[in-house]
């Protein structure tokens, strides 16, 4: 639907039930604060001030000078003084002009610079917060405070600011200027200009709900169309003979359309009388009183100075008309400010201690005291949980899905920090470690492989930015992947689409296990993926990771056998807590949790790991 001339400027002026219920509270601290950004830009700042405060006289000299060119030039019949005059006047038009793009410059210049330290400041603050703000944020969400709630910012600076400040000098100059010509012409333009703005303000309002009711009506008409319109509808529609109903119901809501339509049109159509009349009213008017000023009662008053008010009259209408609109502006921008100050107000949960303690080299040693952990305090996911794991050994952890063995090696590179106990990383406790050297010093191959979108050379220098060709690819050909990266065209040059896309879950694994080796971690944690893979795929992951556990320290979330079976030790984990610990022959036989998940799913995904090999000449 098209709003029609005007409409948009129409819209802004006005706040809907949603913004008005939720108007920020304007504090002192909110105004500091939002000053703060604008500090360090004082010179460019004060520069523009000077500009705008400059243009905005200029803009208004003409004018003035239109009093001096009928007066003195036209009248008194002063070709020179008239030529001079206007000289001066089209100088004056061309220099404000000059400034203006000055102006410009400056506004737009300080607006990106400001959004710049912004967004650099809020980017940098997001990737401080926890794991746990990302999976209950939604995404959408996050995007549009970093894009669209700061690029109102750069809007509020150009827009709001300056036109604040450029028409307040306008309206300023323009009053002082009539008063000193004439001051009964002066009050009756005072007077004439509120009546030329409130009925524009009145029509735009009234526009503006019709507007906005066509727009709801229209999403009730898309909606219907795209449920009636549809395959699976029509089939309802038809197979429940409704076509007469939703008939009946297309056409009312049409009918509501075309009045609304109608409505919005004349209103406009109104509008538009009522302006023209009025600002042709306006200047009669002063016409008027100004000949009975001169005729009636002998005033001094010209035919100039009469000319210099009616122009000036005209120049008061846009900025007086702005500056109503202010203050919904303004709302807007404080909403605009507050909703970004939240996300900077959000505390950083997880970072390095002041005194943090940077060990000279990692050995991968694990203890887990007595932890206890929940993501709501509802509900405990982690109850207890003790163990150890010496440096050189492999722990295997396994459970039925959700019983908390992802969240248990999450806590080791403080994704998530303990809610009770502690976990220790060579003897000290996580939260005591330099963040960066922890992380530095745990390699994670997740389930979810996530590869950036670039080529498969980028994705492994993400690991290892100075990595050489020859590490690269001994990285990759023990995680049995290389061959297929040989084969194609591109090699390590081979874009991975969006995600990894472009590549099978199987490869994506095998990439990102190159990946961690690369980046050579003292303590593997490795995430086997729950969904099946084929068999290949399996063999070659398994072939990968088979090494990698004997040469350094490792925790395996394990889903098969063979992994479960390179482990040292099997810790069974049910609803948060460790049941059952030892190895495999001893925890078969014990008849417990692990017992039953032998018998149901590590059984069971050999047996068919097994057929599929069987059928494979098929
Ligand atoms: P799977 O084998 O299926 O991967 P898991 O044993 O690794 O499961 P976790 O991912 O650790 O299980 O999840 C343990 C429990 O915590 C589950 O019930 C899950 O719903 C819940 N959970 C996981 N992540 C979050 C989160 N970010 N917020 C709230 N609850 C969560």
């Amino acid at each position: 639907m098209s709003m029609g001339p005007g409409g948009g400027r129409g819209m802004r002026g006005f706040l809907t039930e949603e913004e008005k219920q939720n108007q920020p509270k304007v504090t002192k601290e909110l105004l500091l604060r939002v000053f703060s950004y604008l500090a360090p830009y004082w010179k460019q700042l004060l520069l523009t001030l000077g500009c705008i405060l400059l243009s905005s006289v200029l803009r208004l000299l003409p004018s003035i000078l239109t009093g001096k060119i009928l007066d003195d030039g036209l009248i008194a019949r002063n070709l020179d003084l008239l030529i001079k005059l206007i000289i001066l006047s089209l100088a004056v038009t061309f220099g404000a002009e000059l400034i203006g793009v000055a102006e410009s410059y400056l506004n737009s210049w300080i607006a990106q610079h400001i959004t710049f330290d912004m967004r650099n400041a809020m980017y940098a603050h997001l990737q401080k917060m926890s794991q746990s703000f990302f999976t209950s944020n939604n995404q959408g969400d996050i995007i549009t405070r970093m894009t669209s709630d700061i690029s109102g910012v750069q809007s509020i600076i150009t827009n709001t600011f300056t036109s604040i400040l450029s028409n307040s000098i306008t309206l300023v100059v323009a009053v002082v200027a009539m008063y000193r010509k004439n001051w009964v012409l002066a009050t009756i333009g005072m007077i004439i200009v509120p009546l030329f703005t409130i009925p524009t303000r009145k029509a735009g309002k009234t526009r503006w709900e019709l507007t906005r009711e066509s727009q709801a009506v229209n999403d009730e008409i898309n909606g219907l169309l795209n449920e009636t319109l549809s395959v699976s509808g029509q089939l309802l529609v038809k197979l429940f003979g409704k076509e007469e109903y939703e008939y009946q119901k297309y056409e009312e809501a049409n009918r509501r359309m075309i009045n609304l339509n109608i409505r919005e049109s004349m209103a406009g159509r109104w509008f538009r009388v009522i302006l023209s009349t009025l600002t042709s009213i306006g200047p009669m008017l002063l016409y008027l009183v100004g000949g009975i000023l001169m005729m009636k009662y002998d005033s001094d008053i010209t035919v100039g100075d009469i000319t210099v008010m009616v122009s000036l009259l005209g120049r008061m209408y846009g900025p007086v008309n702005s500056l109503l609109n202010i203050q919904t502006e303004w709302i807007r921008a404080m909403a605009n400010f507050t909703r970004i100050f939240e996300y900077f107000d959000m505390p950083v949960e997880i970072e390095s201690k002041p005194d943090a303690i940077i060990p000279e080299a990692a050995y991968g040693n694990v203890d887990f005291e007595h932890v206890y952990f929940h993501y709501n305090p509802e509900r405990e996911i982690l109850k207890d949980v003790s163990f150890t794991l010496k440096s050189g050994n492999s722990v295997a952890i396994v459970g039925p899905s959700g019983s908390g063995k992802s969240t248990m090696v999450n806590l080791i590179p403080r994704l998530y920090d303990v809610t009770g106990g502690c976990v220790k990383f060579d003897g000290v406790d996580v939260r005591d470690l330099d963040l960066k050297y922890l992380r530095d010093s745990v390699g994670v191959v997740s389930q979810e492989t996530y590869l950036f979108n670039g080529t498969i050379r980028e994705n492994l220098l993400y690991a290892k930015p100075d990595a050489t060709e020859e590490e690269l690819i001994e990285a990759l050909k023990k995680a049995n992947i290389y061959d297929f990266i040989e084969a194609q065209d591109e090699g390590l040059d081979t874009k991975v689409g969006n995600r990894g896309l472009k590549l099978s879950g199987g490869e994506k694994q095998r990439i990102s296990i190159a990946r961690v080796l690369l980046k050579d971690p003292a303590l593997l944690i490795f995430d086997e993926a729950t969904s099946a893979l084929d068999s290949i795929n399996e063999n070659k992951i398994q072939e990968a990771i088979e090494p990698l556990i004997e040469s350094r320290t490792s925790i395996l979330i394990a889903h098969r056998l063979s992994t479960i079976l390179s482990a040292d030790e099997i810790l069974v984990i049910k609803d948060g807590e460790i049941v059952e610990r030892g190895v495999h022959d001893q925890l078969v036989k014990a008849g417990g949790v692990y017992t039953e998940l032998y018998e149901t799913q590590f059984k069971k995904a050999l047996e068919v790991m097994n057929k599929d090999n069987e059928n494979k000449p098929c």
